[in-house]
């Protein structure tokens, strides 16, 4: 077994929509970045590439790359796992945690757990995805960014 980390932020503006985990969410504001900007993805893309010992996803998939912008992060993640599963790994599970003051995650997990456990090919009880709030303290709290933090579990296939 491999273990990653992954960790990712994003600010909020207005405006703009908020993706977290592949699905859409209705939010005041929205994440910006080069991509669809979803957070919770990027942190999964980070963890996946770490156990693997892959680099980061910011080497394989650069924010200077036109052919990137406003790409879905569902892409990324399964060109992520092409990459990990060339390697000869496969996902055991995921555990991940969102950051994000308003609005509430909680009633979104059911159908962002469904996304991404067809992508990482693994059942559902291998997703565990978590919100958490920042208490309104600083940037997080305030609701100028957003972050997710993500660890796995690859295996080596036999
Ligand atoms: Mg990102």
């Amino acid at each position: 077994m491999r273990i990653g980390f992954g960790v990712d932020v994003h600010r909020l503006e207005k405006n703009r929509p908020l993706f977290i985990g592949g699905v859409k969410i209705p939010s005041e504001k929205g994440a910006v970045g080069h991509s669809d900007a979803d957070v919770l993805i990027h942190a999964i893309c980070d963890a996946l590439l770490g156990a693997a010992n892959l680099g980061d996803i910011g080497f394989h998939f650069s924010d200077q790359d036109p052919k990137f912008k406003g790409i879905d992060s569902k892409i990324l993640l399964r060109n992520v796992m092409v990459l990990v599963k060339d390697k000869g790994y496969s996902v055991g599970n995921i555990d991940a945690t969102v950051v994000l003051e308003n609005p509430k995650v909680n009633p979104h997990v059911p159908m962002i757990k469904e996304v991404l456990s067809e992508i990482l090919e693994v059942n559902l009880d291998e997703v565990s995805i978590k919100a958490t709030t920042h208490e309104k303290v600083d940037s997080f709290g305030n609701q100028e960014a957003i972050k997710s933090y993500c660890v796995c579990l690859l295996s080596r296939n036999a």
